[in-house]
């Protein structure tokens, strides 16, 4: 039987003084936490459960950013016509995660915080160069979030800090952003392969920023610079993004496991990124001035 002490912290400031004793485990959502305890990959003294903390649950528009509390669920994500409205993708990738029952209880904070190459949210914020603030004792810090992640289940969080939100500058003018799953099933199944992708197109209908993320192909969601840099200043036909789509294979590192073998990631890959970019290009029709 495992034995811990549980605190459930009122306010932001009781939060980080609690978070100061040693071996505490911060639970928001249990997604993760909970199936882990259970086998026990995680040994805490001290589990701190944020769940009340309602001030780190919030969706908003700061000047040119969207900021996002870490203790929002990927039902809130859902729901937020602001998400759906600016990231597309993160709206598709939090309609992703698990079951109903998952995404009202799971949050944005904790599928960051478990840093799985599979999470879902991950690639629809990196192809959106996401930003994630930080809070602990010595205060506030900002860091990207393609390095904030280190490898599975490991960030560059130090102990006594929390996850307090996450942001990201929308797209202006023709644009279009989409996430794409392959899961063993349609419904509560972990990604074998997942894509996302951003494209902005200039007056001419030019790529001017590609941006294009994969999941569960190696130690972290990983960007791929050499699609994005085929993309670049193009007109993206489909044998465009199909040359760019086919150039992932450079960018990632697919490992065999229970779900799939390398080879078939490798394969699945490429045919993920080139439906994410086509699906993105799509929305940008009509939106050229
Ligand atoms: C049945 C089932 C299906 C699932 N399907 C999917 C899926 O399809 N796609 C997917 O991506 N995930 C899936 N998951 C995993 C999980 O639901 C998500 O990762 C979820 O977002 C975790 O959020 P949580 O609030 O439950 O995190 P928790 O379990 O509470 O925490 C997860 C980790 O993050 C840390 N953490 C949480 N909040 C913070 C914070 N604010 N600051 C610092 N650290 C923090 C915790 O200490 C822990 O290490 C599934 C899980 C289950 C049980």
């Amino acid at each position: 039987m495992l034995e811990f002490d549980y605190q459930k912290p009122e306010t932001l400031d009781e939060l980080i003084h609690t978070l100061g004793q040693d071996g505490s485990c911060i639970i928001a959502g249990g997604t993760d936490v909970i199936p882990r305890m259970r086998h026990n990959l995680i040994q805490a003294t001290t589990v701190v459960d944020i769940s009340r903390l309602t001030e780190l649950s919030f969706i908003q528009q700061d000047q040119n950013q969207i900021r996002i509390g870490a203790l929002t669920t990927h039902q809130a994500l859902v729901d937020s016509s602001l998400v759906q409205t600016t990231n597309p993708a993160l709206t598709s990738a939090a309609a992703s995660v698990g079951c109903r029952q998952t995404r009202h209880r799971g949050t944005l904070g904790g599928n960051i915080g478990n840093a799985s190459p599979a999470a879902d949210t991950i690639p629809a914020l990196l192809v959106f160069d996401a930003q994630v603030y930080l809070l602990g004792e010595a205060g506030k810090r900002q860091i990207g979030l393609v390095d904030f992640i280190l490898g599975p289940g490991k960030t560059q969080l130090y102990a006594g800090e929390i996850i307090h939100s996450i942001s990201y500058a929308p797209f202006d003018g023709a644009w279009g952003a989409a996430f794409q799953k392959l899961g063993k099933r349609n419904g509560m199944a972990i990604a074998v392969v997942s894509a996302a992708a951003a494209i902005q197109l200039d007056g001419q209908g030019h790529v001017r920023e590609a941006r294009l993320a994969l999941g569960s192909v190696a130690p972290t969601v990983v960007r791929s610079p050499k699609a994005e840099a085929i993309l670049l200043g193009q007109v993206p036909t489909p044998e465009v993004l199909k040359r760019a789509a086919d150039a992932v294979s450079a960018d990632i590192s697919p490992i065999s496991d229970i779900r799939s073998s390398a080879a078939y990631r490798q394969h699945a890959a490429k045919i993920l990124a080139n439906r994410a970019l086509t699906v993105a290009f799509e929305q940008t029709r009509g939106k050229l001035s």
